[in-house]
């Protein structure tokens, strides 16, 4: 077994140090260099050294990136794109044909339901809604012969509702249709779901991979050689790929990303209960809590139940808004995965345009990102807010 190989079957944390890259052959160095680099000298012609011949190919840095992940999540390969949408492209046009069909969460995330509906749309590909919790209606949402994609998210944004990663892939695979999971929102470390049985994997690996908000990017990990050969073929004939600096910073931050996630949990637990008795707030919303209604797919395949948590507050919109406004550790903004607490209204936010359809989202919701700060400071950041 080659040391890869042996890593490849270590725990988590090891291989998120190690999975992807040996210690350079000539100088040593401990971490991938940033190789910013178009092209690679050849030893006569066709004559290549380590196998690089063109940076949109293949970049030493975007290597090392592509094992890592591919090996926290436990799949055949990993590549990483230029952003997640990039990544999600690729992979709609890698598996997808014009006079096709594709099931979507019809809560996706908005940059993916925009992909499917006014870009992909166009190039002939159809779409149908179904929520990713009811594996009934994924199955009635599915076209035979027609649906190639079967695309879920979970925890889902920003309702965070799960899907049965298991029992979807079932579904999906009696059809002849592969399972996609947008494991942005667990990160490999509280999910794998290629371990579950979905075929593939999508990352915006700007949100927890990241996990320090300096850094867009994405990744698609498969679990077979076939398609691993047809993305891979994509990737370079689209050219979205990451460039040598956003794969350094990505590969980066996936070294600590098991820590970052067990704090981001740990404080997440500790303001779902604070939020949980306060007056002013109505629902609470996190996979965590018992009476959440995917809590028990949630704890059969996630290690923990992730930082993102939503809840209602009394007073309506307006009351919404005063609160997002007026913490001062939770930062006004979009996105969400980064080791800084970030608090948003998704109705006049992130979920604006889906407002007056079946999407749309409670006026009264606020989301919160819970970073990795004193868990005490972040709850009387809330409490100052509520009051
Ligand atoms: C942010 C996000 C995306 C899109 O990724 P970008 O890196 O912004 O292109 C896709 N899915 C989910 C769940 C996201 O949160």
């Amino acid at each position: 077994m080659s040391e890869q190989q042996h890593r490849s079957k270590s725990g988590f944390e090891t291989r998120a140090i190690h999975a992807g890259y040996e210690p350079d052959p000539t100088t040593g160095a401990v971490i991938p260099p940033i190789y910013a680099t178009s092209t690679y000298k050849q030893d006569g012609v066709g004559g290549l050294r380590g196998g690089y011949e063109y940076s949109r190919s293949a970049n030493p840095t975007r290597t090392a990136l592509e094992g890592n992940i591919a090996a926290l999540e436990e799949g055949e390969r990993g590549f990483a794109f230029a952003s997640g949408l990039a990544a999600e492209d690729t992979l709609v046009r890698s598996v997808c044909r014009p006079g096709d069909h594709v099931v979507i969460p019809d809560d996706a995330y908005g940059g993916t339901f925009r992909l499917f509906d006014k870009v992909e749309k166009v190039w002939g590909l159809d779409h149908s809604p179904a929520p990713v919790d009811d594996v009934e209606k994924v199955a009635a949402a599915i076209r035979p012969g027609e649906t190639r994609l079967v695309w879920v998210e979970t925890p889902t944004n920003p309702l965070l509702n799960i899907g049965d990663i298991a029992a979807l892939a079932a579904v999906a695979h009696d059809a002849g249709a592969l399972l996609v999971v947008d494991n942005t929102f667990a990160s490999p470390y509280l999910q794998q779901p290629l371990t579950l049985g979905a075929d593939v994997v999508v990352h915006s690996t700007t949100k927890y991979c990241g996990g320090h908000s300096d850094v867009v990017g994405g990744a698609l990990v498969v679990k077979d050689l076939d398609l691993a050969e047809k993305v891979g073929f994509h990737q370079n004939a689209m050219g979205a790929v990451a460039g040598p600096f956003d794969s350094w910073l990505t590969l980066r931050g996936l070294k600590t990303l098991a820590l970052r996630m067990d704090r981001h949990c740990d404080n997440a637990e500790k303001v779902v209960d604070f939020l949980s008795s306060h007056p002013q707030v109505g629902d609470v919303i996190y996979p965590g809590l018992e009476t959440h209604p995917g809590h028990e797919v949630a704890q059969r395949q996630m290690r923990r139940y992730g930082g993102m948590v939503s809840f209602r507050v009394t007073g309506g919109e307006q009351h919404a808004l005063e609160v997002c406004e007026r913490t001062e550790v939770f930062t006004l903004g979009e996105s969400l995965g980064g080791v800084e607490s970030l608090i948003e209204h998704p109705g006049r936010m992130t979920h604006a345009s889906v407002a007056g359809t079946d999407l749309e989202v409670p006026a009264d919701l606020v989301r919160i990102s819970v970073g990795i700060e004193t868990a005490d400071d972040l709850i009387a950041d809330l409490e100052r807010a509520l009051d």
